[in-house]
């Protein structure tokens, strides 16, 4: 067996091995071999990449935004050509279905479409004659040095709502991808450059606590993009904004999808499977939670639990390509395990038991089939917690009402999903719940590139989300210039 190789760093433009005298591993989930391995960088290499980002911001800053888009344009071409080829990384070194590695991949390339439009996204307001002889007008302007710090769960699509858009806006970037997919990443940062990114606007490195510490505390970073789980979306905000910084940090999910009798069944079953089950569970936007009113559930258990059990989980990184994949890693299919347990322990009804699922042509894989607890209630930790693995509660109320309060209750507030035929219901719905992201009969209501990422409550810490014109006011700050000249008359005659 070839040893695996270690990443390399990119710094100021060029490709380096690091130091680090620790390295993790880096899985391919359909088979457990290791594929490769991360360095942990060491403290002074973080700076030499700040450093280049700080050597290279003053001369991107000026480039015209007209120039700095067409580098980005010329980078959504390298993206296509390579489409297919960064969907099987992503597949690789996560163990996403390429049908979902191709659509995370897309939704990235269309946040570096977003991108593109910079000259006229970034343009400021004027009024003219604000007092007498006074003109006024505002204009945005980059910030400096941003950092970029991302989770395992999209390899390419989560750092590319940050550094594309970062760099458009004229800053300098450097980027810590997952320590778990380090490769996509990778990949993405060479097709920047192939594209004609000039040296150290782009830097990438590899670690993790004390990476990440690192960048939260540089006085050269102006900026941090941060989306991963909350505990460290909270630690990450609290560090950089203590330290002057201005930060979006995003964090985890426990999306409750609340379905009404009326709903159709058979709609609603496969939405409800795409949601809970899609990417293995790990999805910050999963549905994670159904609350079947007044007899939903009756209607829409027996359909579902059907079609669970034709849904092949296996491999995805060969044919014939499985419905659902593998999780990340053994350590974190020990964590999805341990929360069944605790469902079982609390008294939740266990309908499908995932743990049974065997996978004979690749035995040492990470895989955990399509779980489901009935009867489950708030107080449990499978409603309460973020599992980030295929596994559904579901809990019962008797009317909408209830079902809104059970959501509310959830601290979280990513997504809150409700399918139904019922327009005066979906409306209070979308008033009354406590989420920033809601899908009326849309079991994954992910923004696209131009809305912003919404998360609220214990899903996102900071003010200015990621994508869309928040994406872009995150990224800049606005100078507001009044202006006095006194004229002549020149008019002639
Ligand atoms: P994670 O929080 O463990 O790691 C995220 C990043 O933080 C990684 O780069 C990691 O190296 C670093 N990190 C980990 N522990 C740290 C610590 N103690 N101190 C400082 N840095 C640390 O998250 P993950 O397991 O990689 O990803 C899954 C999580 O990301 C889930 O909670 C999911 O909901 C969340 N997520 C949220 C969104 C969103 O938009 N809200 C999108 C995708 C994923």
């Amino acid at each position: 067996m070839p040893v695996p190789a270690t990443c390399r760093m990119n710094i100021g433009g060029k490709w380096i091995e690091s130091v680090a005298s620790t390295t993790e591993p880096v899985f391919n989930p359909s088979d457990g071999s290791i594929i490769a391995r991360t360095p942990l960088c060491e403290a002074s290499e973080i700076d030499q990449a700040v450093q280049a980002a700080k050597r290279a911001y003053p001369a991107w800053a000026e480039t015209p935004a007209v120039d700095r888009a067409r580098i980005l344009f010329r980078y959504t071409h390298l993206l296509e050509q390579h489409f297919e080829e960064l969907a099987q990384l992503v597949t690789r070194e996560h163990g996403k279905t390429p049908v979902e590695a191709r659509g995370s991949v897309r939704r990235g390339i269309e946040v570096v479409e977003f991108a593109c439009g910079i000259p006229s996204l970034m343009m400021g307001e004027s009024a003219e004659q604000i007092a007498s002889g006074i003109d006024c007008d505002s204009i945005r302007q980059p910030l400096g040095v941003c950092a970029g710090i991302t989770p395992f769960n999209f390899p390419a699509m989560v750092p590319m709502w940050m550094y594309p858009v970062a760099i458009a806006c004229g800053n300098t970037f450097v980027m810590k991808p997952s320590e778990k997919v380090p490769l996509t990443a990778i990949r993405l940062t060479e097709l920047l450059y192939e594209a004609g990114l000039p040296d150290g606007v782009m830097n990438l490195i590899h670690g993790g606590v004390d990476a990440v510490n690192a960048l939260c505390t540089h006085p050269d970073i102006a900026a941090v993009s941060f989306v991963g789980s909350s505990p460290v979306a909270k630690h990450v905000y609290t560090t950089a904004t203590s330290h002057g910084k201005r930060v979006q940090a995003a964090g985890g999910a426990k999306n409750f999808m609340v379905i009404l009798p009326d709903a159709d069944p058979a709609y609603t079953v496969e939405a409800l499977i795409g949601s809970a089950y899609g990417c293995a569970g790990e999805r910050c936007m999963a549905g994670s939670v159904a609350v079947a009113v007044d007899g939903a559930g009756d209607r829409v258990l027996p359909i579902l639990l059907e079609a669970l059990d034709d849904m092949k989980v296996g491999p995805t990184d060969r044919s014939p390509v499985s419905a659902m994949g593998p999780v990340v890693t053994r350590g974190h299919l020990d964590k999805v395990h341990g929360y069944i347990e605790q469902g079982l322990a609390a008294g939740a009804t266990l309908y499908r038991d995932g743990r049974t699922v065997r996978v004979p042509e690749a035995p040492e894989g990470f895989y955990l089939g399509p779980t489901i607890f009935d009867d489950a209630s708030t107080e449990m930790s499978i409603v309460r917690e973020e599992i980030f693995g295929p596994v559904l509660s579901v809990i019962r109320t008797g009317d909408l009402g209830a079902a809104i309060d059970a959501c509310n209750g959830s601290g979280f507030g990513n997504a809150a999903v409700l399918f139904t035929n019922d327009g005066g219901a979906a409306r209070e719905f979308r008033h009354r719940i406590s989420a920033g992201m809601v899908g009326i009969n849309v079991g994954v209501p992910a923004p696209m590139a131009f809305f912003p990422f919404s998360g609220w409550n214990n899903s996102f810490f900071g003010d200015l989300h990621v994508q869309g014109k928040e994406g872009i006011q995150f990224y800049t700050r606005q100078k507001v210039t009044m202006s006095r000249w006194s004229w002549k008359d020149h008019s002639r005659g």
